[in-house]
């Protein structure tokens, strides 16, 4: 868990080629226009699914970095992953 305490965001260096959207447990991942877009609400960093974020892992080219404009602590991203989980 260490060293997660941002959401993520797409940098305009996205292709488009649709793997995070897929990969994403939390469906937080959009087409948008240009590039595609991560919901900041619905992004845990993938907390309570995998250890590190797949959509990172799955970008062929690194388009996918850490949004420093939405810290959060590992308490938000579990209480986030809690809330998403109860709506399902
Ligand atoms: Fe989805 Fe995980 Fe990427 Fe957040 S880090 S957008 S939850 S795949
Ligand atoms: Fe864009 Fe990377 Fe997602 Fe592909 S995996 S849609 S290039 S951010």
């Amino acid at each position: 868990m260490q060293g997660r305490i941002m959401s993520l965001k797409i940098t305009n260096e996205c292709i488009a080629c649709d793997a995070c959207r897929e990969e994403c447990p939390n469906y937080a991942i959009e087409e948008n226009d240009p590039v595609y877009k991560i919901d900041p609400d619905a992004c845990t960093e993938c907390y309570g699914f995998y250890d590190e974020p797949s959509c990172v892992s799955v970008c062929p080219v690194d388009a996918i970095e850490p949004d420093h404009d939405n810290v959060e602590t590992i308490a938000e991203l579990k209480f986030k992953f809690e809330q998403l989980s109860s709506e399902e």
